[in-house]
């Protein structure tokens, strides 16, 4: 059917006025944030195609097609540092750069920032020794190697509960033997290495383990509803004997370290998810333009009204929560409540603005023709990955009673 055209309607706020210099965003944010719109519409859009969700090697094919065009525009790695080849963006004006690129599933591998390869160099830069910058963070951020993080186990092992970890590693001459069971491990097919969380007689501990050694086994990609352009795959250690030098950062600090990742990564996977439910009232709105319905178009309808406006409340509110919460991980501070916090809301708020903009647009949103059923699957993993909001909510309670934090 004939709609506006998303670009039409993206086209009527790229000024950005909330992104001034005098706000405290880089001078050039919302030009740059403009040629990433650009690079979403011409490049990646014209691109999509559902077929892609599960057939990772057409996906990696494409992103090596990709990444070359993201270096000429000069959009490649917008969250990787300078010294690595990226554009090294602090957190803050990153969120406008990911929301532009969240409205492609594209986009986001398209210029190598989508999870987990996003996150895991940023902990690399923080965590890698000289070795092993060479060997694993250098051709990651160049794009020519792929990693996954390996933290999550079927029962009884660790869950939502890290405590539960099993996997273990010993000492053995000169190295390490780790034995476990992992899944919904991202990013594991095609993954040149996988960071594992791994317990050792000091504590959680983080190693570097080569997929190609014999002892890591990856048993399955595991089909899940949705979940954007990755495989979520089972992996079994059986007596993986790595090096004394594959561990990432200290013996037993690898919870520690892992909150490195895990609150910038929980912020990050909030701008993406914005630009794709942004993605979805725009689909929303064109058609409630066009479309008529007992003789007047959809749009004018209170009822459908009050369904847009409450996408432009929830994702307006998404934005300022995930913004304080960069601005507050740019200035070094600890975010572990606000961050948890953030992350509740906006998984929430990203799949009620989908589901609106899906009902609006009847059997259309229903249909992979309007992106939409694409979007709602892709949705639905974010209140559960990095945290469910459930044990969030837990912890967040249990901290404001303890430090009877006001809200
Ligand atoms: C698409 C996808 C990608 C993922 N990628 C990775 C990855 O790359 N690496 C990795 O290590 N892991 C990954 N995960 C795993 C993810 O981190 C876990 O799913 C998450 O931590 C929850 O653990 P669980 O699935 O074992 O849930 P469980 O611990 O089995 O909990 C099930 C449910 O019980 C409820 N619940 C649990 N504990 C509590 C509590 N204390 N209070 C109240 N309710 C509770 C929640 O509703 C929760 O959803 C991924 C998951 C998905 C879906």
């Amino acid at each position: 059917m004939p709609v506006h055209s998303p670009v039409e309607l993206a086209e009527l706020d790229v000024t950005h006025p909330e992104l001034s210099p005098a706000l405290g965003y880089s001078d050039n944010l919302r030009e740059l944030r403009e040629r990433y719109r650009r690079f979403i519409e011409e490049v990646c859009r014209p691109r999509e195609d559902p077929a892609w969700i599960h057939d990772i090697p057409a996906q990696d094919a494409l992103f090596a097609e990709l990444r070359p065009i993201a270096r000429e525009w000069g959009l490649y790695g917008p969250m990787i540092p300078v010294s690595l080849g990226g554009l090294g963006l602090n957190l803050r004006d990153g969120a406008a750069v990911l929301e532009e690129l969240g409205r492609s599933p594209l986009g986001p591998g398209a210029v190598h920032a989508a999870a987990p390869d996003e996150t895991n160099i940023a902990m690399l830069d923080k965590l890698a020794t000289p070795a092993q910058r060479e060997r694993y963070l250098t051709p990651l951020a160049e794009g020519r190697a792929r990693s996954c993080y390996a933290m999550t186990e079927p029962s009884p092992g660790a869950g939502s509960d890290p405590s539960m970890l099993r996997t273990t590693a010993r000492r053995d001459a000169g190295g390490w033997i780790i034995d476990g069971h992992k899944w919904f491990i991202s990013g594991a097919v095609g993954a040149h290495f996988a960071i594992v969380m791994a317990r050792t007689d000091e504590g959680p501990t983080m190693f570097l383990v080569d997929a190609d050694n014999p002892g890591f086994e990856l048993v399955r990609d595991i089909a899940c509803v949705g979940a954007s352009l990755s495989s979520h795959c089972e992996i079994r250690l059986n007596a993986c004997r790595i090096p004394d030098d594959a561990v990432l950062g200290e013996v037993g600090q690898g919870f520690a370290h892992a909150q490195l990742r895990l609150e910038p990564a929980r912020i990050t996977h909030c701008m993406r998810y914005i630009g794709l439910a942004r993605r979805a009232t725009e689909v929303a709105q064109s058609y409630v333009a066009q479309r008529n319905s007992f003789g007047t178009p959809l749009g004018e309808n209170a009822l459908v009204q009050s369904l847009i406006a409450d996408n432009h409340i929830d994702l307006h509110a998404a934005r300022l929560t995930t913004w304080h919460v960069a601005a507050q991980v740019d200035l070094g501070m600890s975010v572990k409540h606000e961050s948890a916090m953030a992350k509740v809301f906006v998984s929430e708020a990203v799949n009620r603005a989908v589901d609106r903009a899906l009902q609006v647009c009847g059997a259309f949103g229903i249909s992979y023709e309007s992106q939409l059923g694409m979007l709602y699957q892709n949705v639905r993993a974010f209140r559960i990955i990095d945290g469910a909001s459930e044990v969030h909510r837990v912890a967040i309670a249990k901290r404001a009673l303890r430090r009877q934090v006001s809200p």
